[in-house]
């Protein structure tokens, strides 16, 4: 089969590999859609962790095509959407709830085979499935709706709230809309793409803010003259971090969610985090809320097809 592989930092490549098997407890399956995450990026840019060599690859959904031993409840034929992140389940974070913490993660398409390939073995734990004839590049979009949705639970919006969300890729324009589904009231997005701007305005967001125009931080807080109550730092970048702090209304949460370079460091101001109660939390990958994603995908909740920048065969992926 064909696969796309990372095979040193900053050289990826279309390979013919072995085609996987199920081995036991596992499932085949046939890759149909993959999305390419921003962090996909950090990881060929050396910015993030992997294995090598590993073909990339962590938001996919496709068709169970053979089943291994000792798997219950597929048979085979399935669209499913895999949860890359399998947790050992008894290191202590995983035993106190927590599997993206876990001491062991191995998630798939990082430092495991994943779905920028024709086939993938998965353990079927991590297999959820979709209703059949689902558009599997929906599918793809439950893992980082997953991630989003982890991110949201961390911030706690609640009816009413302000929030804004910082950068306007994939990450934010699903934050936008999983915003509006929880009620907040004002929805400002900041990202420096026009085009994005305007998405997100037809996605739910009620203000959309160019950061290049002037003092974005003034910006915002001019929006109801006291900062939003919830900043989703969803650009990665040390200048959004900052930004993101001094926009946010006393008693407000960053919830940081963007990856930034490993040893990059951002100043920040102790004495208006401790005088406002500013809190400042992390929200990373997607404890529990794989399931969650999954169901909102096959809900039809969410505009998915306004996300797709560009369709490509695996043969473009490694240009
Ligand atoms: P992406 O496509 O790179 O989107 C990030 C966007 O940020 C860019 O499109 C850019 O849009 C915008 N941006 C850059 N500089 C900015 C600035 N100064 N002010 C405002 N916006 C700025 O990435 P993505 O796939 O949406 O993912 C977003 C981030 O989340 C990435 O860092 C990714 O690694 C991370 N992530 C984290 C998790 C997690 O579990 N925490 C999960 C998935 C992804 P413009 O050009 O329009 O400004």
């Amino acid at each position: 089969m064909r696969a796309v592989r990372l095979e040193a930092i900053g050289a990826m490549a279309l390979r013919e590999v072995a085609t996987p098997v199920a081995g036991p407890g596992e499932v085949l399956v046939r890759v149909l859609a993959a999305g390419i995450c921003g962090s996909d990026r950090h990881m060929v840019k050396g910015e993030y962790p992997t294995g090598l060599p590993v073909a990339l690859g962590h938001e996919f959904c496709g068709l169970v095509e053979a089943v291994g031993d000792g798997v219950a409840g597929f048979a085979g034929g399935e669209l499913v959407t895999v949860d890359p992140n399998i947790a050992c389940g008894s290191c202590p974070a995983c035993r106190n709830g927590r599997p993206n913490l876990c001491d062991k993660l191995l998630a798939i398409g990082v430092f495991r085979d994943g779905g920028f390939a024709e086939h993938v073995a998965v353990p079927a734990r991590q297999a959820f499935v979709l209703p059949a004839g689902l558009d599997p590049v929906h599918g793809a979009f439950s893992e980082p709706l997953a991630c989003c949705l982890h991110g949201l639970d961390v911030a706690r919006i609640v009816p009413g709230s302000s929030v804004a969300v910082l950068g306007g890729g994939v990450i934010g324009l699903l934050m936008v809309q999983l915003a509006r589904l929880a009620g907040a009231g004002e929805i400002v997005l900041v990202t420096r793409q026009a085009t994005r701007r305007a998405l997100a305005l037809e996605l739910g967001a009620t203000v959309a803010i160019d950061p290049g125009a002037g003092d974005v931080v003034e910006a915002v807080r001019q929006l109801n003259g006291r900062g939003v109550d919830v900043v989703l730092e969803c650009a990665g970048v040390p200048e959004t971090l900052q930004q993101g702090l001094g926009m946010l209304a006393r008693g407000g949460v960053l919830v940081l969610f963007g990856v930034t370079p490993a040893g990059v460091a951002v100043p920040v101001r102790p004495f208006a985090l401790l005088v406002n109660e500013l809190r400042l939390e992390a929200a990373y990958l997607n404890p529990h809320t794989h399931a969650r994603a999954a169901a909102m995908v096959a809900s039809g909740a969410l505009e998915l097809d306004r996300l797709v920048t560009h369709v490509i065969g695996l043969e473009a992926v490694a240009g």
